[in-house]
């Protein structure tokens, strides 16, 4: 904890200081150009792999950076209702649906059912990945580097086609009025790989220019 402290002070004392003219102009509203939307693990930080600043993206980290279908429930939708509010409240105009290497929510899939006793809503979450295990499980079965990979791919086109169920985000593409992107970090590489939807697969990432 010391570190974190230490670490708040140096914010204030200096980093703040040295952007305070950007800090000013962001202190009445936000204006985020791109939902990114990554797993909770700690190895993943979206501003540091995408070279952004406070102000650009609006993030949603969960485990295993899993986008649920779009619904209007009776519960608490953390996901669901920032995506909304990103995409109706905030008009963003692009989404990064990011994944990673050795996913450790994307592995959860395949605990024992005793160890998925102690994790319950993690338990509940990853039933969004169901269809996915169940396939996977019938390709690699001993294999688990293999099976890993495959998840976290999959999990990844599993999020790109729930995202088309959120009202207006089909449109929106078709209009060109927003982009949406599939990534995929490796994290011992540095390496980022977008998901060619022509293809069918991972490219790494190319300059457009
Ligand atoms: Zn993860």
């Amino acid at each position: 904890m010391e570190n974190l402290i230490s670490g708040a002070i140096k914010f204030m004392q200096q980093d703040f200081k040295e952007h305070k003219e950007l800090f000013e102009s962001l202190k009445n509203k936000q204006n985020p150009h791109t939902l990114f939307i990554g797993c909770s693990d700690s190895r993943v930080i979206p501003s540091l792999i995408t070279n952004t600043g406070p102000g650009e993206l609006f993030v949603i980290r969960n485990i295993a950076n899993i986008v649920p279908p779009y619904r209007i429930g009776e519960d608490f939708l953390s996901t669901t209702s920032a995506i909304e509010y990103a995409l109706n409240s905030l008009h963003i105009k692009n989404i990064i649906v990011c994944g990673h290497s050795n996913c450790g929510g994307c592995n959860a899939l395949y605990y024992s059912d005793e160890e998925l006793s102690k994790i319950p809503n993690v338990k509940k979450w990853l039933t969004l990945l169901e269809p996915i295990k169940q396939d996977i499980k019938s390709i690699s079965k001993n294999d688990t580097a293999m099976r890993s990979w495959l998840t976290e791919k999959l999990n990844l086109v599993n999020s790109l086609q729930n995202i088309l169920t959120y009202p207006g985000v089909e449109e929106a593409l078709n209009q060109g009025k927003i982009e949406l992107h599939a990534w995929y970090y490796i994290i011992e590489t540095g390496e980022i790989y977008e998901y060619n939807f022509k293809e069918k697969n991972f490219t790494l990432i190319q300059n457009r220019r």
